[in-house]
């Protein structure tokens, strides 16, 4: 580690506030050899594992920056400022140092966005998908597409907590789907298709329908389910309604529209009737119970196959927990979502 070609140099550098800080975990040359920016993250990456160890054995005292800065400064925003340890920290000092690594590469890469398409008839569904960091078991998901309150608090919950994955349907700009197959125009409800049952009422009551129409929609509900639903632990759908109309808390209360439907409900008083959690699984509706959130939890032996993603997981024994709010309750749903990461974090899975 004392030689020349094995010294290593961390850096902190102010990144877009003065609080904030990014660390550049840079290999001597670097600098010069790799000139673009986003390189070292990914380079750093491929050093530290192999140099915690090192660090932790040998590290002996943290010397502040002298004039072996190197002559320039990489492009971009980012100036090198503050200090630098030649290779050499306490133990303590090796951790903090590649936590924060960790955290610098997260933050530099943001929301990464990857596209599938899922086709029916004329119609392509741009299935989009935003990741923050790697959550395991755990998917994020929205097919409502008019349901846009939802997508902004999504975005904002990844970025705060940086992890987590979160697909949203990206179609026509409304809440339904529709497509031509066979001169005819077919439109369905997207939480509507996850059974046959479903699918085959969505289409009846939007529209004419088709053996060849069932069977299109269904594969799109087949491929979205394998893809995103079946092999997670836990699913958390996003939705918006509409104040005063539709369904609230109030709706699976006993005497309203959604109370056969419904197992156990919890009404608060501090939260507004239309932001509610909704959910298949008891340990969750416990969590959210206890902690006077709106919430409820379904019948998964009585409700109503209408098609809906929660039916769905409902049948298949899979966590399932939709966070719906109001249309514009942008502070309320992110709260929510806030409140779903502190569930993550303290789930223990039963076996
Ligand atoms: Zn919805």
């Amino acid at each position: 580690l004392a030689s020349r070609t094995t010294q290593y140099l961390f850096r902190f550098t102010p990144h877009h506030t003065p609080k904030a800080y990014t660390m550049f975990f840079l290999k001597p040359g670097s600098l010069f050899t790799h000139p673009q920016r986003s390189r070292f993250p990914l380079q750093a990456l491929r050093y530290a594992s192999g140099l915690s160890a090192a660090i932790g054995a040998k590290c002996s005292a943290a010397v502040p920056q002298t004039s072996k800065t190197p002559p320039t400064t990489p492009p971009g925003r980012h100036t090198l400022s503050g200090f630098s340890l030649h290779a050499c920290c306490p133990k303590p000092w090796a951790t903090a140092a590649l936590s924060l690594l960790f955290s610098a590469v997260v933050s530099a890469q943001a929301l990464q966005t990857t596209i599938d398409t899922a086709t029916l008839g004329d119609t392509k569904i741009r299935l989009v998908t935003m990741v923050a960091g790697v959550q395991p078991g755990v998917q994020y998901l929205h097919v409502h597409q008019n349901e846009a309150t939802a997508v902004t608090a999504a975005k904002a919950m990844l970025t705060s907590a940086k992890k987590g994955s979160f697909v949203t349907w990206v179609g026509q700009g409304d809440r339904y789907v529709s497509f031509k197959l066979q001169g005819l125009t077919y439109k369905f409800d997207p939480n509507r298709i996850f059974t046959t049952a479903g699918a085959h009422a969505t289409l009846n009551s939007q529209g004419p329908f088709s053996a060849e129409a069932l069977a299109a929609v269904r594969q799109v509900a087949v491929q979205f389910t394998q893809r995103y639903v079946d092999s997670m632990q836990l699913v958390v759908a996003l939705h918006n309604n509409t104040d005063g109309g539709g369904l609230s808390i109030d709706s699976y209360l006993p005497g309203g529209t959604e109370s056969a439907n419904t197992q156990l409900v919890h009404r608060s008083s501090s939260h507004d009737p239309d932001d509610f959690f909704y959910t298949t699984n008891a340990d969750i509706y416990a969590y959210f119970s206890k902690r006077n959130f709106n919430i409820v939890l379904q019948d998964n032996t009585k409700v109503v196959d209408d098609g809906s993603l929660s039916v769905y997981a409902g049948q298949k024994g899979i966590a399932y927990l939709n966070v719906e709010a109001q249309h514009g309750h942008l502070k309320q749903q992110t709260a929510m979502l806030k409140a779903v990461q502190q569930y993550i974090r303290q789930w223990n899975p039963r076996p």
